[in-house]
């Protein structure tokens, strides 16, 4: 592959923007030490990364809340459950058990899911 300004040059890298090959004398390091051939190309591949970025932590905070939000619901529903238990109402308690667990089960998978990611994101 040749570079595609020099053609008589070889392209030793590709711009990670827009493709195009590059010859050692055009590669060009985008702020976060990515190839890109122009700073156009590396303002919009820096508006790109924040954009992801922003998109990453929203959805770790986001699995967070919805983790935390489900663990309360478990709480308030084994609370009602015992309690309707306690004053005899035991069908409506026996409903309301297994739907706590359900919600304490995955609002725990949501946490486990958005604590691995937010480790994931830090290592990379
Ligand atoms: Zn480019
Ligand atoms: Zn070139």
């Amino acid at each position: 592959m040749k570079c595609s300004t020099h053609p008589n040059a070889d392209a030793t890298a590709v711009c990670i923007h827009c493709g195009q090959a590059l010859c050692p004398s055009c590669t060009t390091k985008s702020e976060s030490g990515r190839v890109v051939c122009s700073a156009a190309c590396s303002a919009a591949l820096l508006r790109t990364e924040q954009a992801l970025d922003s998109l990453r932590a929203r959805s770790v905070s986001s699995l967070r809340s919805a983790g935390s939000m489900m663990l309360a619901t478990a709480v308030v529903f084994a609370g009602f459950g015992s309690f309707e238990v306690y004053s005899g109402v035991a069908r409506l308690g026996f409903l309301l058990f297994p739907a706590g667990l359900v919600f304490g089960i995955t609002g725990l998978a949501y946490l486990r899911i958005a604590k691995r990611k937010e480790q994931r994101d830090n290592a990379a």
